[in-house]
């Protein structure tokens, strides 16, 4: 009972939190998309004339003499994307069709993670500055930022040439923006992400001390999950740039991103085994994710040792892929199977499905690629998935609770029974008399108390018979003690034989019993007394033959007490001694 009243509370205030965790979200993802869509910049990507050099080497001057102008295309992608390629890519811009006047005070922003982006403005007379950026130059940007920033110095700045080139795949998700508008969108950037990733961590916290609390090992995996899904994400926005970029190697830098990603997929499978309890339900599920989590600590070995690294990001873009796939298929398995405890699991794994599904995509180029896949995609399904599987972890240790809560119960009712019984038989050993096995004097006085209380309220009969067996003493001094219990055990017996189901027959003391009689008026207790009489006398006793009893029976009158009705009863019995034995007396009011 305490346990369910705790369960209802839990639920309401796990509905409470449902409600709040769902308006930060909507409040996280607003301002997400504000700070994407509502500073004012313009997209580069339709600006800019494209030229793939396989030969890479093409210089800038070949290109300001004109020498390559038949080879450069319109660009067709709003965000240019490449791929892994030895290329050179050569993307045009002609700042003069997008500023016109003075085009000092402006700022190139390229957001993707590069290793190198050179950028040549080209002024009027046909001289050129050079910026370099990209994580071969991430030391010599003035201000530590995630993103690749250029700054338009010149006045009559008209052309700008852009070379990317390196290992890792060649993007270039770019902006242009007043000083202003940029400061503007720095601002909305740090604000929101300090939001997103303050959400995130809280979470990742708040799992953890439910962990300290609840022992529970789901949530450790949970933790460390929720951990490495946040370092996927900065590395994704290249927050680790940022953040660390000056501290780390290049060649790290150019790997933060698989590391993430299989870290990710290693705390997936360990959290997705043991919160779906795979070993025990889906013994064989349990089996290839093993093999999975082998294969991605493998891939995570190939990070550092395989020089290949657009190979290393296919294998773990497919590995990322299936692993997912397979883990959702395995929730689904369980929901089916009725274990109720995977609902939420189920959502938040669709959803973290769809939103890698639609990522791969992109990379993979079926669907035109966009910045949001970096961005808003994932940390929408992020929020999402983190959300779910906390609640699905919440749901379950409630569903764990109804069980144990269940078992308990059935097992105090096992008790409380047991506990009846025993209880049952202390009271019948407590009213039982040792050597008869009939009742004794205990449960004698009980029930005449109850007796003369019905009759007090009912207006009833009552009638009492006392009987002492004749020369008993006698009978011990000749056969001995032995022999004289024998005899009271008999004549118990045969005292229970012969009463009424409603009679109550008992030791009262010695060798002397009483019966209780109610419903019985004089004549009728006299019958039975006299029945009793004779039924003693004609039976033949082992050893000692024929023995007989004295019978005293008195009726309750008005104003009676237990022991004034007891009194008149044995003054009876003493009458019947006294006018020789072997028969019955009745003592009416005197
Ligand atoms: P009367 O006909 O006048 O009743 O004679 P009596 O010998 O039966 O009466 P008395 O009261 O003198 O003796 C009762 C005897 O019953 C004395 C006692 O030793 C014996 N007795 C009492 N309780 C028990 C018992 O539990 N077992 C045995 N074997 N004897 C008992
Ligand atoms: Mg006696
Ligand atoms: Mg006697």
């Amino acid at each position: 009972m305490i346990w369910n009243n705790k369960s209802k509370l839990l639920h309401q205030t796990n509905r409470i939190a449902v409600f709040m965790i769902i308006m930060l979200f909507v409040i996280i993802i607003a301002i997400k998309g504000s700070s994407s869509f509502e500073v004012s910049r313009i997209i580069l990507g339709p600006h800019y004339d494209v030229f793939h050099d396989s030969s890479n080497k093409v210089t800038v001057e070949d290109l300001i003499d004109g020498m390559y102008d038949q080879y450069f295309t319109p660009s067709t992608q709003k965000y240019p994307f490449f791929w892994h390629t030895t290329d050179k890519i050569w993307l045009r811009l002609s700042l003069d069709d997008l500023i016109q006047g003075n085009t000092s005070g402006y700022v190139i922003e390229g957001i993707d993670k590069q290793d190198h982006v050179d950028m040549y403005f080209v002024q009027q007379d046909g001289s050129y500055t050079v910026q370099k950026g990209g994580i071969a130059e991430n030391d010599s940007q003035s201000l530590r930022y995630f993103s690749n920033l250029f700054t338009v110095e010149e006045p009559d700045v008209t052309e700008v040439y852009i070379a990317l080139y390196g290992e890792l795949p060649l993007m270039f998700s770019s902006f242009l923006y007043t000083d202003n508008g940029f400061l503007e969108n720095v601002i909305t950037y740090k604000f929101s992400t300090g939001l997103f990733y303050g959400f995130l961590l809280g979470l990742m916290l708040y799992n953890l001390f439910l962990f300290f609390s609840l022992k529970e090992k789901a949530y450790i995996f949970y933790v460390l999950y929720m951990f490495s899904f946040i370092a996927y994400q900065a590395t994704m926005n290249a927050f680790d740039l940022e953040l660390v970029g000056h501290a780390l190697p290049d060649w790290l830098l150019f790997r933060t991103l698989p590391i993430s990603c299989t870290l990710l997929v290693c705390f997936m499978i360990l959290f997705g085994k043991e919160f779906l309890e795979l070993k025990t339900h889906l013994p064989k599920h349990n089996r290839v994710l093993k093999i999975f989590l082998f294969l991605t600590m493998l891939s995570l070995l190939s990070v550092f040792t395989v020089p290949n690294l657009e190979a290393v990001n296919n294998v773990i873009t497919l590995l990322t892929v299936i692993v997912l796939a397979f883990l959702w298929v395995s929730g689904l398995t369980m929901l089916l199977k009725g274990f109720k405890m995977a609902r939420f699991y189920m959502v938040g794994w669709t959803v973290l499905l769809g939103s890698m599904l639609i990522q791969g995509f992109g990379f993979l180029k079926w669907i035109p690629f966009h910045p949001g896949l970096y961005e808003i995609v994932p940390a929408t399904a992020a929020c999402f998935e983190a959300i779910f599987l906390s609640l699905a972890l919440g749901d379950k240790i409630n569903l764990m609770k109804k069980e144990m809560n269940d078992k308990l119960e059935e097992k105090v009712q096992e008790r409380t029974k047991q506990l009846e019984e025993a209880k049952q038989k202390l009271e019948q050993l407590a009213n039982t008399d040792r050597l008869t096995m009939i009742a004794n004097r205990m449960r004698l006085d009980a029930e005449l108390d109850k007796q003369l209380q019905t009759v007090k309220t009912n207006g009833t009969s009552l009638s009492l018979i006392m009987l002492d067996v004749d020369h008993f003493k006698a009978v011990n001094d000749k056969y001995g003690h032995q022999v004289g219990d024998n005899i009271l055990r008999e004549t118990a017996h045969l005292l229970k034989e012969k009463v009424r189901k409603t009679d109550l027959a008992g030791r009262w003391g010695g060798e002397e019993f009483l019966v209780i009689s109610p419903n019985t008026g004089t004549v009728k207790a006299l019958e039975l007394a006299e029945e009793l009489r004779q039924h003693l006398e004609n039976h033949s006793f082992k050893e000692v033959g024929k023995t007989t009893a004295s019978f005293g029976v008195a009726t309750y009158l008005e104003g009676d007490t237990p022991s004034s009705l007891l009194s008149r009863c044995d003054n009876a019995l003493y009458v019947a001694k006294e006018e020789g034995r072997n028969q019955v007396a009745f003592q009416g009011a005197v």
